[in-house]
């Protein structure tokens, strides 16, 4: 590239502008309810979001977690929410409290765990992502 008058172009301020204007729409601000955002942020279904803070949440915490009024999502395939979470109702998370601890089973691909989230008031959810056995409403 050393041809003199070959340098290329600089677009002028109407080529930018026209650009920038033919662009596909911003994606809206408002992240999705309900689902992760990339890998380390959750938005549960009232829109508040969450930062991860525990990866490998223990049974007994889980269950102390829930205890105390965290909410609980399921990842169930495991396939960080692309497919959906599920977000337990107040009864489904009573049954949780019932059943006592649960219990992850790990796959070969150790993908299935117990994680905890907290949002900027205080407030937790606890994720069980995959093969997560939970009484009668996680299996
Ligand atoms: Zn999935």
């Amino acid at each position: 590239m050393d041809g003199v008058g070959r340098k290329r172009r600089q677009p002028t301020f109407a080529e930018v502008v026209r650009a920038v204007r033919a662009a596909p729409a911003a994606p809206p601000s408002e992240p999705p309810r309900g689902q992760l955002v990339g890998h380390d942020r959750l938005v549960d279904p009232a829109g508040r979001e969450f930062v991860r803070i525990a990866h490998d949440v223990s049974p007994a915490r889980a269950l102390a977690a829930v205890v105390e009024g965290a909410q609980v999502v399921w990842d169930a395939c495991g396939c960080d929410g692309y497919c959906g979470l599920d977000w337990l109702d107040a009864s489904q998370v009573a049954r949780l409290v019932a059943a006592g601890a649960p219990e992850p089973r790990r796959r070969k691909d150790r993908v299935s765990h117990l994680s905890a989230w907290v949002s900027d008031d205080g407030s937790v959810v606890l994720m069980a992502v995959a093969d997560v056995h939970w009484g009668d409403v996680l299996a």
